[in-house]
């Protein structure tokens, strides 16, 4: 098995994280990554943040370079789009028609910003107008990002909001066009939102309940249609989520729902073939269901579970969701799974800006934040799944290691 031939289709984070723990764990064969982009892979979370502010660089978030590529002795095929996998051959075609062979095939294609899905915005291709997943994105969109510039965010998820925020400190105006009257209530709560959106206002956001019906040209400017009316603007980000990019595990047969369907340990309804990161609908041991999600940790998780399974070890998905984001002063983790209909519990005064805050399915802690407060998340990652009355986590006078 240590000398099997390993393909991996797809040169982002959970990819990477897949060829450094197969090496780690003494896989001995081939290990070929195949990617569309023709960078290394390197980490997203700065496209909207760090590289997007002007304080990060590629270099600073490219997971690996190419010296270590090359001790690895891993095979790079970037700029080279996948378009097919035939599994009856185990062979995966590329865009410029050459075929690579597999033992096991990993596929790691990530999700794309949409624009819409079968019905685009329109508007959507006008120039000036953007979305953000990769540091192509990024590099258009910081360029236009000067000091004055009129900036519409559509969408009010946390890319939009991350990007509303780092516009803000380049000294752009911003307007968000927000679905929801306030941002990421329906997911995360009323309470949260809230704090988002006056985090968001105070630093001179101006965020609008409105939906965006479309974008036009108008006198060498782009107008925001919205069913609030219209705007001008500079410049458009169009965040209104992200989607799976499934179409290569279509073209080999694997069951596919909302993501690709693997198992615990990563593995499609082929055999053969893995598939890790933001395409795969895992099932997770913890929480006893399909799962997928889009986060910087799940890759790199998943990547070294990939490994494992590669290597013929027994690990499973059991751990929880985590994720991260930075807008303004605001600096945030977040762990475990809440849904919706949970109720949310502060711990702290969110006026000071520092505060932990559960969500709850009766006493059952769903997940957990840390608003400002560091070095918690793993004291909070132990209490999701316990059972505490709401009042008990509210108490400040109770350590956290007490509850
Ligand atoms: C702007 C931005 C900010 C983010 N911020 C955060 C954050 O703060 N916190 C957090 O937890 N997460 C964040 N994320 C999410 C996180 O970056 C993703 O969950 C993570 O990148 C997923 O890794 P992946 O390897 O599955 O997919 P990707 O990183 O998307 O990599 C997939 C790669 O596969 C390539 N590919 C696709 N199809 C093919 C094909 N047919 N052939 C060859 N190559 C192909 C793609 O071009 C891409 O390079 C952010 C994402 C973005 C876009």
């Amino acid at each position: 098995m240590d000398q099997e031939s390993i393909v991996i289709v797809g040169a982002g984070l959970a990819a990477a994280s897949t060829v450094g723990a197969l090496r780690e764990r003494g896989h001995a064969g081939p290990i070929t990554l195949i990617g569309e982009e023709s960078h290394l892979p390197y980490e997203r979370p700065p496209l909207s943040k760090g590289f997007l502010q002007g304080n990060d660089e590629p270099e600073d978030f490219t997971v690996h370079d190419a010296q270590w590529y090359a001790a690895q002795e891993v095979t790079l095929r970037l700029g080279t789009a996948a378009i097919s996998v035939e599994t009856g051959k185990q062979q995966v075609l590329l865009a410029d028609g050459s075929a690579v062979d597999y033992d096991q095939l990993v596929l790691a294609t990530g999700s794309r910003a949409s624009v819409g899905g079968e019905n685009p915005m329109p508007g959507y291709d006008l120039p000036g107008v953007h979305v953000l997943r990769t540091l192509a994105d990024a590099k258009s969109l910081r360029a236009e990002l000067t000091e004055g510039a009129q900036v519409a965010v559509i969408g009010s998820g946390w890319i939009g909001m991350e990007v509303a925020a780092t516009a803000r400190q380049r000294g752009a105006r911003v307007t968000v066009y927000s679905p929801s009257e306030v941002p990421l209530a329906k997911v995360f709560g009323e309470r949260f939102g809230h704090y988002l959106l006056e985090l968001h206002q105070r630093h001179g956001v101006d965020v609008r309940t409105a939906r965006a019906q479309g974008i036009e040209q108008v006198d060498g400017h782009l107008q925001v249609l919205s069913d609030a009316g219209s705007s001008r603007a500079d410049v458009v980000l169009l965040a209104i989520g992200a989607r799976p990019n499934l179409q290569l595990a279509e073209t080999a047969g694997l069951d596919v729902d909302s993501g690709v369907i693997v198992d615990a340990s990563l593995r499609t309804s082929n055999s053969k073939i893995l598939a890790v990161g933001d395409i795969a609908q895992a099932f997770n041991t913890r929480l006893r269901r399909q799962l997928r999600v889009e986060h910087w940790d799940n890759a790199i998780r998943q990547g070294k579970l990939a490994a494992a399974t590669l290597m013929g070890e027994e690990e499973s998905y059991d751990w929880l969701p985590y994720f991260f984001t930075d807008q303004f002063d605001l600096g945030m983790e977040y762990v475990g799974h809440n849904s919706p209909d949970d109720t949310s519990v502060v711990r702290g005064s969110v006026e000071s800006g520092e505060f932990l805050l559960f969500w709850q399915d009766g006493q059952r802690i769903t997940a957990a934040a840390n608003v400002n407060i560091w070095d918690v998340n793993d004291q909070l990652r132990e209490l999701v799944g316990r059972e505490i009355p709401a009042e008990r986590l509210a108490d400040t006078g109770i350590e956290l290691g007490d509850l």
